[in-house]
């Protein structure tokens, strides 16, 4: 049995943190690859190491003084050192970093530091190997991550290796240089080693235990999700909900291995767990409920639309013109409406919609803002008969009018369209009815 464990920034933020992360390693000796972020936030309004780090480089480049800034990323470092009670020095590592900042200063490199610093403290404190991805990670020359070389290397590198700590979120760059994943990288690096080292469990440390059914910032205290397919996590987290970054699902889901995500504060919590697929029912119909403002509609409605083949073309080739991405597509006879996201759409409506009237020739193009989208997700859903009239009976009951509908074809998902304002209300009554009274 291996375990590739992740800790997120915040289960290692100061001393008390590392502690109860390494009760839970040394509690599991097949907890054999450990991948720590940097310190993350020890309390509300506190700064991440990395951002520390990315304010150095800026500090750096435009030829500021970057002592302070030093001392004080240097101080989180020994302020856990000091409080793990270990003898261990940071002054060659903060040497270097100083020479690198002044001589070439590289923003991926300053901003990888947090990772890096931190595996070697925790090696140290764990007795374990310390094992540099920059040896094990490779990226191309189009920034992507090689999946062929990272793999190949990183087993033949980790063959034999008992226990290692291997720092996240960073690798090296075809020009041989540190580069960087994007921001809350080390779920990939996890990801990545997991697959490589063939591992039976991913698991995934953060400091909620699981992934939710809905947004706790809408609904206190939201229950854990107990299973999850990717699939469904998929439709979730593009919808917004996040625990996990969306690239680090690739490399594990590749190789059928099972992500859990764990709550180092409460480590005797179950916590999600992320599958390809199962057969364990989930405990109400519906999965989870996600959702986002800030979308409008296009509504094109042309007379006999229907029958005029290619309209649906050239109404998106309008779209395509100015580099514009459609969500959804809901049709009717002879009307047609495309939801985009308002940010993207508010620079080129006008153009659009005369691009609109140029390719397919409609008799009216009406543009609605203020669109707000909630997905409500369920493998549960295929089989269940009733969950679209529950959706619709409680946004009725909540004086929500609904303005739009689309259910995917797989059935996965039911999205609905209500106003920005309403959004809040509709998911709270969405959850409501599937998981507080299951009417
Ligand atoms: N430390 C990096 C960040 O703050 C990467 C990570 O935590 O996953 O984005």
């Amino acid at each position: 049995m291996i375990k590739v464990v992740k800790f997120g920034g915040s289960s290692l933020a100061d001393a008390g943190q590392f502690r109860k992360v390494a009760d839970i390693i040394r509690a599991d000796q097949t907890r054999k690859y450990v991948i720590p972020s940097a310190p993350g936030k020890r309390f509300a309004g506190d700064t991440k190491v990395t951002d520390m780090l990315i304010g150095l480089y800026e500090t750096a480049v435009s030829g500021g003084d970057i002592e302070p800034g030093l001392r004080s990323v240097r101080k989180r470092f020994e302020d856990i050192i000091g409080g793990l009670g270990m003898d261990f020095s940071l002054e060659d590592e903060f040497g270097e970093i100083r020479k690198r900042l002044l001589e070439e200063p590289a923003r991926d490199y300053a901003a990888s530091r947090g990772e890096y610093l931190n595996g070697k403290i925790m090696a140290a404190y764990l007795g374990y190997d310390f094992i540099d991805p920059f040896e094990l990670i490779f990226f191309n020359e189009e920034g992507n991550l090689n999946n062929y070389k990272t793999d190949k290397v990183m087993n033949q590198r980790l063959e034999g290796v008992g226990h290692a700590v291997i720092p996240g979120f960073y690798g090296q760059g075809k020009d041989g240089k540190v580069k960087t994943f994007s921001r809350g990288g080390s779920d990939i690096t996890g990801s990545i080693v997991a697959s490589a080292v063939k591992a039976d469990i991913y698991e995934n440390w953060t400091d909620v235990s699981g992934f939710l059914v809905t947004d706790p910032r809408i609904v206190p205290n939201p229950e854990a999700i107990h299973t999850i397919t990717y699939r469904e996590l998929r439709e979730l987290s593009y919808m917004g909900a996040s625990v996990l970054h969306e690239d680090a699902i690739f490399p594990v889901r590749s190789r059928g291995i099972p992500i859990n995500i764990r709550n180092t504060n409460k480590p005797g919590d179950e916590g999600t767990w992320i599958v390809e697929s199962t057969a364990r029912k989930p405990k109400y119909t519906i999965t989870g409920v996600a959702g986002k403002k800030g979308f409008c509609a296009i509504l094109i409605t042309k007379a006999m639309m229907n029958s005029e083949i290619g309209f649906g073309r050239k109404v998106l080739q309008a779209f395509e013109e100015s580099e514009i991405s459609f969500e959804h597509m809901p049709s009717g006879i002879d009307t047609m409406t495309i939801v985009v996201h308002e940010d993207e759409f508010l620079d080129k409506e006008q153009r659009v919609v005369s691009a609109i009237h140029r390719l397919a020739k409609p008799d009216s193009v009406e543009i609605e803002s203020g669109l707000a989208l909630i997905a409500v997700v369920g493998r549960g859903m295929k089989s269940t008969r009733g969950t679209a009239a529950r959706i619709f009976s409680a946004l009725a009951h909540a004086h929500i009018n609904i303005r739009m509908i689309d259910q995917g074809s797989s059935e996965l998902n039911i999205i609905v369209g209500v106003a920005n304002e309403d959004f809040e209300t509709a998911i709270k009554a969405i959850y409501d009815i599937f998981v507080i009274t299951q009417l």
